[in-house]
């Protein structure tokens, strides 16, 4: 049937049978492939900054599978001669301290001086929510869209000490792909501090002010750990009430000896979210880290740090191979009934387990 919109009189209203597509606007798209590269091919194209082959490299990082393992333990031992040269910054602060809003900012101020940074992750709570919120590119708009910037929420699966171990490799991988400053941030809640705190060379805290009392949430140890500590959200009317945070912060500092680094912790206010004193923070870090280097403390940090993650990852390991054991994960329902019913001690028990571990490893 002729349509009525084809007569020759409405020429002007000519309905096209579609129009011609526009080309993909992610150009990785269409590179995309589902070959798996060579471990060469990998280190190659992470020296030469190519983000889609380092994110599939962290991937391999993070998998539990033991291939992808050996590929991203050789990946890791290749890039290790050219990481290293990143100044590395833990992020700590409660949920709603700004963390994200900072880091947007402090990000930002580092892009536009011309320097690549990555944001990764540490978030025990995603073993058991199975998904990360730190991390979460949607939570950094501005760092999120930056092409020197590398976002990578939190590792999700395993203990924290797998979790902080990938965390750890996939720094030297961003490092050996040109990423000279690398953020690990962190929930200040939990036990996740102490891992972020030994794989970096600065740790801030992110305070917030008027809360009533304002050591209230963070653990002793945690504002002992702290290089520097910062008040976040200092504008408005707030302005006051954060310099009265300022100064209860320095008072409390002054009761805790002097870090082994000999670097007194400072206490500086500022406003992520408005960008104020953004650049006194980064004064700050950077005149810490002249401060240790000169003093020997950054290499001798760094190589307790190395040290530390060598006997982590042992006991990661030795810890895996035991409750992964067919035989093992068999006799441990058995042997913890033994000990609920009280028919074994608990160290009868756990020797019973081990010494069965072991005759099964001589064995193989
Ligand atoms: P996170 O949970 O620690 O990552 O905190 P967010 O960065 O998500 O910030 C929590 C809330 O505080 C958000 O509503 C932010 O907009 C707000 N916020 C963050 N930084 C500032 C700041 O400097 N000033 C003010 N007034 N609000 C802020």
């Amino acid at each position: 049937m002729k349509h009525p919109e084809d007569d020759p009189q409405y020429q002007g209203l000519k309905v096209n049978k579609g129009i011609p597509q526009p080309p993909s606007v992610n150009p990785q798209l269409k590179k995309r492939s589902r070959r798996q590269y060579t471990v060469d091919e990998y280190v190659d194209g992470i020296l030469s900054g190519n983000i889609p082959m380092l994110s599939q490299a962290v991937t391999l990082v993070e998998s539990a599978n033991p291939e992808h393992q050996d590929v991203a333990q050789a990946i890791i031992e290749k890039c290790l001669p050219h990481s290293g040269k990143s100044i590395r910054v833990g992020i700590t602060g409660v949920p709603g301290a700004g963390k994200s809003t900072s880091i947007d900012a402090f990000g930002m101020y580092l892009i536009k001086q011309g320097h690549k940074l990555a944001v990764l992750a540490i978030d025990p709570s995603s073993e058991r929510s199975k998904g990360s919120i730190l991390g979460d590119k949607t939570r950094m708009e501005k760092l999120a869209v930056e092409k020197n910037a590398f976002i990578r929420p939190s590792p999700s699966a395993g203990s924290l000490g797998g979790v902080a171990r990938k965390t750890r490799e996939t720094i030297i991988l961003c490092e050996a792909a040109g990423f000279n400053y690398v953020f690990v941030e962190t929930v200040g809640v939990g036990q996740s501090e102490t891992a972020v705190h030994s794989m970096v060379d600065f740790f801030l805290l992110i305070q917030l002010a008027g809360t009533g009392d304002e050591l209230q949430g963070i653990k002793r140890g945690i504002m002992e750990m702290a290089d520097g500590i910062v008040i976040n959200k200092a504008d408005g009317d707030n302005i006051e009430k954060a310099k009265m945070a300022q100064r209860h912060f320095k008072n409390a500092l002054h009761l805790y000896p002097l870090p082994e680094s000999g670097w007194t912790p400072e206490v500086l206010t500022y406003s992520g979210y408005y960008g104020i004193g953004i650049e006194e923070v980064w004064d700050m870090i950077h005149r810490y880290i002249d401060f240790v280097k000169q003093n020997g403390y950054f290499e001798r940090r760094r190589n307790e740090q190395s040290k530390y993650w060598m006997y982590e990852t042992i006991n990661e390991r030795l810890k895996n191979d035991f409750y992964r054991d067919e035989e093992i994960e068999k006799l441990l329902p058995r042997l913890e009934e033994e000990v609920l019913s009280a028919r074994k001690s608990s160290f009868v028990a756990a020797n019973q387990a081990l010494q069965q571990y072991y005759r099964r490893r001589n064995k193989i």
